[in-house]
């Protein structure tokens, strides 16, 4: 029977019936004649299917001195040098000098005003003269504070045609977001410079984003869509009334923020208004800003102010290894632990516990970086370990102002903040010293502050909000 074409197609395969035989055994058998016959075939044809003839590469003929010194002098390696040939490739005759070239009738540029500029300095950058520089913002401060201008903003400026090309452009126009809810223009009419205000409606409502704690609050916050300034100040807030550490996964925050929407679509976040926490286990919070006698600070709903006075914990980190006499974890015997040790990452700022003075700051052995501060009635505090110190001595400091970074410098173990306090330059338990004052708001003050607190809470839930499995 003769076998299908699938059969011998696995025959061939297998190598039974294979054209391509090894040619290094059963030499002279059947199997072998015919892979040789079948090598033979294939390289017969691939001779009979060769181009004939020989091709040939063209090789360059070598270039003499002169000729190889004109190529280098033409090629980009003498611009990389330097311009070692002291070769300039001129115009020819065929390139005719204009006696005028013409100027643009106008230009248009976008300038930026800087921090620290002032709206004339960028318009004399931009070309304008000086005395139109002067003439535009004094026009434009007679319509607006020009502090309350923001470093960043752009300024589109038109410059017109001049007379003559020693001397400036003039100004055509200018036009600019001078406020969030302000734009203003100022064009050239008949001659005369003119200001044109044209008012942007802003809607003011603040945003509310309320959520569930889950594993990090930060991370839930950030999630809802709350910018990382307001998780901070939220933070701030609720760490004088309760630790952070402690707020269960099933709690909640309510967070009301400064939004402003203008008409023209853009949106400013600003600060944090109101902090609230609703708590699973443990008392509910609920925070307000107000400010009372020039300063800005939280109050409870019940209008009991921050505590003023205490000291401002330097860290938010809770505290690993307290005052008193223990085992050094390097050295190895036991000793004076004479500080406070805060758990905290490298890198986390470094508050000022009280406002003071700094008296050094700088690498002190063992302590590693070191920043000291000297306090009103007698005391003093000190931050070692840091990774980066961003005080000098001399330097007046305020409570909670960052003045390093928690680092592992010195000797110690991993990044931590070691914290000192003395009092007449004797080290004392940071833990044992505490001042407590606190506002309390009062009368017509309480009214006021409790109809803000309640317009507030009437904000609707503005943020995504997030369901978060909890562990
Ligand atoms: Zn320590």
């Amino acid at each position: 029977m003769r076998p299908g074409f699938a059969a011998r197609l696995r025959d061939l395969r297998s190598g039974r019936a294979s054209l391509i035989v090894d040619l290094g055994s059963d030499i002279g058998s059947r199997d072998w004649l015919r892979g040789a016959a079948t090598c033979l075939a294939l390289c017969l044809s691939a001779l009979a299917l060769s181009p004939g003839g020989e091709t040939e590469a063209p090789v360059p003929a070598p270039l003499s001195d002169a000729q190889w010194e004109e190529a280098r002098a033409l090629s980009y390696a003498p611009l990389a040098f330097g311009g070692d040939t002291g070769r300039r490739m001129a115009a020819t005759k065929a390139v005719e000098a204009l006696t005028e070239t013409p100027e643009r009738p106008r230009i248009d540029l976008n300038a930026t005003l800087g921090r620290g500029d002032t709206l004339a300095d960028v318009l004399r950058r931009s070309g304008v003269s000086r005395a139109e520089a002067d003439q535009v913002a004094s026009l434009i401060g007679g319509a607006i504070d020009l502090s309350d201008i923001k470093a960043g903003i752009g300024l589109n400026v038109t410059l017109g045609r001049r007379e003559a090309r020693n001397m400036p452009r003039p100004l055509e126009s200018l036009a600019f977001r001078a406020r969030f809810d302000l734009k203003l223009a100022v064009a050239r009419q008949n001659g005369a410079l003119t200001l044109e205000r044209t008012v942007i409606a802003v809607d003011n409502t603040p945003l509310r984003v309320q959520g569930v704690v889950g594993s990090s609050l930060y991370k839930s916050a950030r999630a809802a869509g709350v910018p990382g300034s307001a998780i901070q100040s939220f933070l701030r807030a609720v760490d004088a009334h309760v630790s952070v550490g402690s707020l269960g996964a099933n709690d909640r925050f309510d967070m009301v923020i400064e939004h402003r929407r203008a008409e023209t679509g853009e949106t400013e976040t600003g600060q944090l208004l109101y902090a609230g926490l609703d708590r699973a286990k443990g008392k509910d919070l609920q925070l307000l800003q107000w400010t009372q006698g020039g300063k800005a600070q939280w109050f409870e709903a019940s209008g009991v102010g921050q505590t003023s006075g205490l000291l401002q914990r330097p860290v938010p980190g809770a505290v690993s290894s307290n005052f008193g006499a223990r085992r050094h974890p390097i050295l190895g015997y036991t000793r004076m632990h004479k500080g406070l040790d805060f758990r905290a990452g490298h890198g986390t700022p470094i508050l000022a516990a009280a406002d003071g003075r700094v008296t050094r700051a700088g690498w002190a052995g063992g302590y590693g970086r070191q920043v000291r501060l000297n306090h009103d009635g007698g005391l003093g505090t000190s931050y070692s370990h840091m990774s980066r110190i961003s005080v000098k001595p001399g330097q007046s400091v305020r409570r909670g102002q960052v003045i390093g970074y928690v680092g592992s410098t010195g000797l110690s173990t991993g990044p931590h903040l070691h914290y000192e306090m003395y009092r007449g330059g004797v080290a004392v338990n940071p833990a044992s010293v505490k001042f407590t004052t606190r506002a309390q708001l009062r009368g017509g003050e309480l009214a006021n502050f409790r109809a803000r607190l309640r317009s507030l809470l009437a904000t609707p839930v503005g943020g995504a909000q997030i369901a978060q499995k909890t562990p």
